[in-house]
Order: structure tokens, then sequence, then C-alpha cells
């Protein structure tokens, strides 16, 4: 199987596994498990931001991080397809009386004026505006990478305005392997930056949230509050240490492989690209309704070896990662064609 579903579908390799196995660890809760401490300090330092804190996945990081500048009655501007509104079951909501505006743009690019309208102004009858969170690369925008300029432009703008950034960079590797502009770069327009090690990069298990000293230190709490808490997660984290050293500068492949996908996609008659550019390593593309659902070719395709996700009626997403190979994108780029034109 070509498994093109998710990025997190990936496997540590042997070489994770023995690093892992191998990891010193010690109770977490109380401060001692040393390979998590190197963690957290090398991902602080990759951000340029005093600290940072391990936790099981990328929905607690990004709730830990608008909880750090948001009481029970504030509200965040966020951009409407983001993930934390689509897939975060409105966490921010169920656990901390969190209220979100989503914001809706063109193009999931956040600016000034499109946010400027809702900002509350204060008031008695009104919660209050604390916070606006980005998300780099952008998930449902395609794996798109917000430009630098657009976002130091609406960071810096927000920060006239009073208001706190979070940021979500679940794919911020792949803005960096992108762009060239580095980890810390993005960061310094941000109070907390939520990176993931599950995705791109290949580790089984975690995330991380970055901020100054004291914010983090209350994202401890809160953690543990969530039951989030682990003990001898040594083990995990070297396994986030080893994808930080040796699969960071490969996404360039996955980026690749994504145009490949993205060139025969473009190629097939019924098959459209459903985003104007591919950034990074997420392919998402429409079938025309005279060739079926998207859901009826996500299952010939799995029937013939290939794996893509159905995520709307007329569309699908294809992700590129480490456990797809560059002979096994030549593979399903001749089955998407092959099976597409069938369809016919
Ligand atoms: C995957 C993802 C997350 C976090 O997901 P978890 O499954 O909770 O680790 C957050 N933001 C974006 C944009 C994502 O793609």
């Amino acid at each position: 199987m070509i498994d093109l579903r998710s990025d997190t579908v990936t496997r540590p390799a042997p070489a994770m596994r023995q690093a892992m196995a191998a990891a010193e660890v010690g109770d977490d809760v109380f401060g001692e498990d040393a390979t998590v401490n190197r963690l957290e300090r090398t991902v602080a330092e990759l951000l340029g931001m005093e600290a940072a804190l391990f936790v099981p996945s990328g929905t607690m990081s990004n709730q830990i991080g608008l909880r750090m500048h948001c009481n029970p009655g504030d509200e965040f501007l966020i951009e409407a397809e983001s993930h934390v509104l689509r897939y975060e079951q409105v966490a921010y909501a169920q656990f901390f009386g969190l209220s979100a505006w989503p914001v809706t743009t063109p193009d999931q690019v956040l600016a000034p004026e499109l946010l400027a309208p809702h900002v509350r102004p204060p008031g008695i009858h009104t919660p209050c505006t604390r916070l606006v969170s980005l998300e780099q690369t952008h998930n449902r925008g395609g794996g798109s990478v917000m430009p630098y300029d657009a976002l130091e432009r609406v960071c810096r703008w927000a920060a006239e305005q009073g208001l706190k950034r979070h940021l979500d960079g679940a794919r911020l590797w792949n803005a960096v392997v992108a762009t060239g502009v580095e980890a810390r770069d993005w960061a310094r327009h941000f109070d907390t930056v939520s990176v993931c090690f599950s995705k791109g990069l290949g580790a089984p298990v975690g995330s991380a949230l970055c901020g100054d000293a004291q914010t983090i230190a209350r994202a401890r709490r809160v953690r543990k509050a969530l039951g989030g808490g682990m003990r001898q997660a040594g083990i995990l984290a070297a396994g986030a240490l080893y994808a930080l050293e040796h699969h960071v500068e490969r996404l360039a492949e996955d980026h690749a492989h994504a145009q490949r996908l993205a060139q025969a996609i473009a190629d097939t008659p019924g098959l459209e690209l459903a985003t104007p550019r591919v950034d990074t390593n997420l392919v998402i593309f429409r079938i025309d309704e005279s060739r079926g659902t998207a859901a009826d070719l996500s299952a010939r395709l799995a029937a013939a070896g290939v794996l893509i996700n159905a995520i709307a009626p007329q569309k699908l997403r294809a992700v590129t990662h480490l456990d797809v190979s560059s002979p096994q994108i030549d593979q399903a780029c001749r089955t998407i064609q092959q099976i597409a034109s069938a369809q016919a």
C-alpha cells in the first residue's frame, strides 16, 4: 500500500527506535527526565524562545497556548478554516470557557483589514478580544505557506492593538524548508508557538509549546490538569530529538514529491488542483462530478494500492511523507491517472 492519507501515518525507523530504546529517562512530572529536558531546551533554542513544554499532541499544545492568553469569557480571532476551529472539538470552549471569532478569508491569509472589524470595543455587553491565532503551514489551505511579510504585518498590527499572538506551527518545519526562513524568524512574531514532531518529522508522539519562561511554567500546570503530565516520557522525547536532527531537511523531498503528484493530477482529465499552488507536502484536488464522487475515487484507488482520503464530496487530499519513496510516488502518479481515466 502507498499510504498518502496523512503525514501522521509514518512509523519510527529502526535508528529512531534505537534512540528511543537507549534514552535516559526519569520522572518528568518531577522534572527529572533528562531526555525531555534536553528536547525542551533544544526546541526552545530552535525557536529562539525562552522555554518549551513537551506535550502529547498538537491539540493539547494549541489549547494550552490559547489558555495562556485568555481567561474564561475572553475571545480570540482565528482564520475560519483553521485546525483549532475545525478539528479540536472546540476544546477551548469545553474546558476553558473561551470564545473564538472565525474570520473568513479568500486564501487563508489573515490581514489587519480582515481582523479589525472583529476586535470588540470595550464594553460590558461583549467578551474581551485577547489574541490572534495563526496556522503555518495551513492544513485546509493545502499546506500553504503564509508569506513572511503578510505574517509579520498581521502580527505587528495585533501587537499594536494589545492582542497576543499564538502560532499553530504543526507544520512550521515544512514552512522553514519551503522558504529558507528559519524557525526562530517565524517564531519571533508570537507569544506562543506550537510545533509537532509526529507530522512530517516522523516521530511517533509529541508536540511542544514554546514561549517565555513564565508562560511555560503556567502551561506546565495546565498540562498536568489536562492529564498530560507524563512520567518516563524521555522514550518519546528521544524520538522527537532524533526527528529534529535527521528529518527536517529531508522535508524538501516530500515537497518535491508533492509537486510531482500535483503535476500528474493537473494532467489528468476530470481532476484539478483545488489550491492555486502546492507549497509543501499537501495536495488537495477536486474530481469533476461527471467522473463520480471523491469517496468513490478514494475506494477505487485503495483497491489499486494507493490510499488517498476524500475530504469533501468532490475533494481529496494526498499527503507526502518520509514513508513514501520516490518510486512509490511514480507508482501513485500512474495509478491516479489510470484509475481516474477509467472512471470516465
Ligand atoms: C495535526 C495538526 C494539529 C495537531 O494535531 P494532533 O493530532 O492533536 O497532534 C494541529 N494543527 C494542525 C494544523 C495540524 O495539522
